[in-house]
């Protein structure tokens, strides 16, 4: 058997962290497996789902390194869905109902105060075709739903092992609006039948759902995939995810400079039995993955984690990696600078700080009482400096100024970078050279 997967956004809105775990969930499955992964962009609800909604998805997971093997948008195959329909109708699967929200929602509040479950009481069964008659001539369109078997439904989830949904506990699903519009449920069965869908794969907010779409698939078909619902994103406090991170869309983490990898190291290692560390390729991702690895307890998602796990990875990172994207922020001092200083940045745009730090003209900061101190430093820099110029100087300036230690290093510190931390000095020295040392070192801007 071929795996074959999908990830199935609705371009209504941009992908967020949770959208995300699930797209990595499917695309490390399949690339693990030898697979194929699946694009499908679930929109067939045409108000809501727009083109740039649906290009930004592509480009967002074009930047994680999800590459996919087939893709296609459920707004072409309406016909297809419609003949489903048409099969589900003639075998008395789909039924026409007639009531308004209104009258719904009516139904709801009589069950809740008689401590009856919500759940829908299939009037629309008992309806005569007179009554239909005489509903269609007061103008009323019929909404269509799947008249589930009311059995338990089971399967041996691969995440959750053994699941049970009693279709008697759940409302008959509605499948087409009043407008003729589908809603979500048969277009995506239809379309795992015809995409021959080995394994769905998405969030446990669907495990009732699959009650329902299980009886669905085996109305229509003898294909039927395996589910994994894995658990749901929340905060670090447990709880659930906050309103902003829950819609912390790529888009704004790329702005933020967070690496992609960073958030894949994250995203796949939260809820499982692996250490959450940063992941030095995706490759490792995909040989490390197994849904066996994977609890039940939801996963927690803290940013400060991906923030040291986007720095852990930029520590490690190859000049070549972000040569251009440094370029790109104006960083100067090419490998020089990015050796120098990648142990000390969190996000590449940090490069951005240290490289302004060593090449733009700026004042040395100098304490009142070492301005003596840098004034002797100053006098005693050689006329040019290299990596090798640090150590023989502080040498030198220690055997003259008597100073060692902290007292020593720490107001040439600040006189060269302005700063009371930062990468080691020596290669900093070499790179910002001996005339604008000289400069800061003396308090004036160099
Ligand atoms: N478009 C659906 C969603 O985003 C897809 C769910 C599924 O994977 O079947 O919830």
């Amino acid at each position: 058997m071929t795996v074959r997967v999908r990830f199935a956004p609705s371009p209504t809105g941009k992908l967020h962290v949770g959208n995300v775990r699930t797209a990595l969930m499917n695309w490390l499955f399949a690339k693990k497996e030898g697979g194929t992964f699946i694009l499908r962009i679930d929109d067939t609800d045409l108000e809501r789902s727009t083109n740039a909604y649906e290009d930004g998805i592509r480009e967002d997971l074009t930047w994680l390194g999800f590459e996919w093997q087939e893709t296609f948008n459920q707004s072409h195959r309406f016909p297809e869905y419609e003949a489903a329909a048409k099969k589900l109708k003639a075998e008395g699967f789909l039924y026409p109902c007639y009531e308004t929200s209104e009258e719904l929602d009516r139904q709801r509040k009589l069950q809740r105060v008689q401590g009856k479950p919500p759940v829908y009481n299939r009037g629309a069964l008992e309806l005569t075709d007179a009554d239909i008659a005489k509903l269609e001539a007061e103008g009323r369109k019929p909404h269509w739903r799947f008249k589930l078997s009311g059995n338990p439904v089971t399967w041996t989830d691969i995440v959750r092992g053994e699941q049970t949904i009693d279709t008697s506990s759940i409302s008959d699903p509605v499948l087409i609006r009043a407008d003729g519009s589908f809603l979500y449920t048969l277009p995506s069965v239809v379309d795992d039948i015809e995409a021959k869908i080995t394994h769905v794969i998405r969030g446990e907010d669907h495990v009732t759902n699959s009650g329902a779409q299980i009886e669905i698939f085996k109305s229509l078909s003898d294909h039927l995939p395996s589910f994994a619902h894995t658990p749901l994103l929340v905060g670090k406090d447990g709880k659930g995810l906050s309103k902003r991170l829950g819609s912390l869309s790529m888009g704004e983490l790329r702005e933020q400079y967070i690496e992609p990898l960073a958030i894949c190291s994250l995203l796949g290692k939260i809820g499982t039995s692996d250490p959450i560390e940063a992941r030095p390729s995706l490759d490792v991702l995909v040989e490390e993955f197994s849904f066996e690895k994977i609890g039940r307890a939801p996963a927690r998602f803290d940013e400060d984690e991906l923030l040291l796990i986007n720095g852990r990875l930029l520590h490690e990172t190859p000049f070549e990696d972000v040569e251009e994207r440094l370029e790109a922020l104006g960083v100067a001092g090419g490998s020089a600078l990015w050796f120098a200083i990648r142990g000390n940045v969190e996000k590449l745009s940090d490069a951005v700080l240290w490289s302004t730090t060593l090449f733009a003209p700026m004042p040395g900061r100098i304490e009142e009482e070492d301005k003596e101190f840098c004034a002797q430093a100053a006098g005693l820099l050689p006329e040019t400096v290299d990596q090798g110029s640090w150590g023989p100087w502080l040498s030198a300036v220690k055997a003259e100024t008597g100073r060692k230690g902290k007292g020593l290093f720490m107001p040439l510190r600040r006189a060269l970078t302005g700063q009371d931390h930062g990468p080691e000095m020596e290669p900093l020295l070499a790179l910002m050279g001996a005339e604008k040392a000289r400069l800061r070192l003396e308090g004036k801007i160099g």
